[in-house]
C-alpha cells in the first residue's frame, strides 16, 4: 500500500486550503476581466480585489490604502528595503538588520551594500535565536535610515521583540520594516501594536498559493518602487493585477485568524507531542528552538550527524522535513541562523526543521518519532563519531 506523505515542512510552503481553491476558481474563468477595464467584467474583477484588500487590512488593523499586493515575499522585502533605501539615501546611507534574517532580507541589504554604496551592520543574535536588542541600540547610527528585523525566525520559530525594537526605531526616525512571513496565522499581524512601517507576507506560507505577497506600507513612506509600468498598486508595483491570487491570499489570512485559536491549540499539542516524543526516545540533542517561538516550529541538532543525512533517510519513510532554508539545503553549507545563535559548525550542519500545520495528525507524529529514533540510531552505528 503507498503510504501518505508525511508534511513537516510548512515552513518551507503549505498546501492550499481546499476553501481558498474555491474562491479563487470563478476569478480565472467567470469574472476573468482586467480590474482596469471599463466594463462590468473589469468591475467584478476591481470589486474582488478592493474586497480582498479590505479584508487583509483589517487583520493587520490598517487602512486598505495602505495595503499592496506583490508577487512574493521576496519581492515584498526588496520593495520595502531597496525602496525606502534608494528613497531616503539623502538622510543617510546606513541600514540594520539582523544575522538570522531570510535570505530575501539579507541578501537585499548585502546587494545595496555591494553595488550601492550604503552601509550595514548586523544585530547578534542570543543563544535562543532571539535579537540583542542593546546590540542594536549600539549600531543605531545618525545616518542609519532602515531597520530591517525579520518577525518570526523560520529556522527556529524564535518570535523577535518587534514591538520594542519598533519603539526605538520610531523615536529615533528611523523606518521600520519587519518580514513577517512565518508569523502570518501565527502571531498578530496588528501593525499599530507593532510599531512596524512596513510589513512583508507571503501566500503561500499560509495555505495560499505560491506567487503572491503582500506588503504593508504606512501611509506616508514612499519606496520607489522597483519595477515602471502602469498604475496598479499605486505605482508602487505595476502590472495586471492577479486577481484569483489577490482573492485567494486574503481569503486564507481571514480563515487563518478567523480559525486561530482552533489551529493554535492544535499544532501546538502536536509540537509538544513531538518534542516530548524525540526528547525521551532520542540523546545527544541539541534543542534550536527557544520557548518564545511560534507554535508550529520545532528544530534540534542531532550530535554527531549531517541534517542532511536525516533528511534523505526520513524521505525514504515519506516524511518530509528540512534542514533550514530551502535555499541553503542541498549545498551541505552549514545554517547562517543556527551559526549565528553561537552553535559549533558541527551542531550548526545538524540541525532538522519539523514545522507543522493544521492538516497534520497525532497518528502522523507518532509515525516520525517513531522513524526518527529507528533513524538516528543506524546513522549514528554507522558513523565514526561518538556522542
Ligand atoms: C518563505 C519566506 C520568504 C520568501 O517568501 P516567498 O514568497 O517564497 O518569496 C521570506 N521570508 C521568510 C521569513 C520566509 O520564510
Amino acid at each position: 500500500m503507498e503510504k501518505r506523505i508525511v508534511y513537516l515542512d510548512n515552513n518551507a510552503t503549505t498546501r492550499v486550503d481546499d476553501r481558498v481553491v474555491k474562491k479563487m476558481e470563478i476569478y480565472f474563468t467567470k469574472f476573468y476581466g482586467n480590474p482596469s477595464s471599463l466594463y462590468d467584467l473589469g468591475f467584478e474583477a476591481k470589486n474582488a480585489v478592493e474586497d480582498a484588500r479590505k479584508k487583509i487590512s483589517k487583520i493587520l488593523n490598517c487602512s486598505d490604502q495602505e495595503i499592496f499586493f506583490t508577487g512574493s515575499g521576496t519581492e515584498s522585502d526588496n520593495i520595502a528595503i531597496k525602496g525606502v533605501a534608494r528613497r531616503y539615501q539623502k538622510k543617510g546611507k546606513h541600514i540594520i538588520t539582523s544575522s538570522i534574517e531570510h535570505h530575501a532580507v539579507l541578501n537585499s541589504v548585502e546587494y545595496l551594500g555591494k553595488k550601492e554604496g550604503f552601509e550595514y551592520s548586523l544585530v547578534k543574535v542570543d543563544s535562543d535565536g532571539i535579537v540583542d536588542i542593546d546590540h542594536l541600540k549600539s549600531l543605531i547610527r545618525p545616518d542609519t535610515i532602515l531597520i530591517s528585523i525579520m518577525y518570526a525566525n523560520n529556522e527556529t520559530g524564535a518570535i523577535q521583540p518587534i514591538e520594542e525594537i519598533g519603539k526605538i526605531a520610531r523615536e529615533k526616525g528611523i523606518y521600520f520594516h519587519t518580514d513577517a512571513v512565518q508569523a502570518a496565522g501565527k502571531l498578530s499581524l496588528d501593525v499599530k501594536k507593532l510599531n512596524v512601517d512596513m510589513l512583508s507576507l507571503s501566500g503561500h506560507k499560509f495555505h495560499a498559493p505560491k506567487g503572491v505577497g503582500i506588503l504593508y506600507k504606512r501611509t506616508g513612506i514612499n519606496p520607489i518602487p522597483l519595477f515602471h509600468g502602469g498604475h496598479h498598486e499605486k505605482n508602487l508595483r505595476p502590472s495586471t493585477e492577479n486577481v484569483p491570487y489577490m482573492v485567494g491570499i486574503a481569503e486564507a489570512l481571514e480563515i487563518a485568524y478567523d480559525e486561530f485559536e482552533e489551529h493554535k491549540k492544535h499544532i501546538y499539542k502536536l509540537k509538544m507531542m513531538l518534542k516530548e516524543g524525540i526528547e525521551k526516545n532520542i540523546d545527544g540533542l541539541v534543542l534550536n528552538t527557544p520557548k518564545n517561538s511560534v507554535f508550529n516550529t520545532l528544530n534540534y541538532s542531532f550530535k554527531g550527524i549531517e541534517g542532511e543525512s536525516i533528511l534523505f533517510s526520513l524521505n525514504d519513510f515519506k516524511i518530509s522535513v528540512s534542514t533550514g532554508s530551502a535555499c541553503t539545503s542541498g549545498s551541505l553549507e552549514p545554517s547562517h541562523v543556527i551559526m549565528a545563535m553561537g552553535r559549533e559548525d558541527s551542531i550548526s550542519h545538524g540541525s532538522i526543521r519539523f514545522s507543522l500545520s493544521k492538516y497534520n495528525t497525532e497518528e502522523e507524529i507518532k509515525y516520525t518519532i517513531e522513524k526518527l529514533k529507528e533513524v538516528v540510531e543506524r546513522i549514528r552505528k554507522i558513523s565514526p563519531y561518538k556522542v
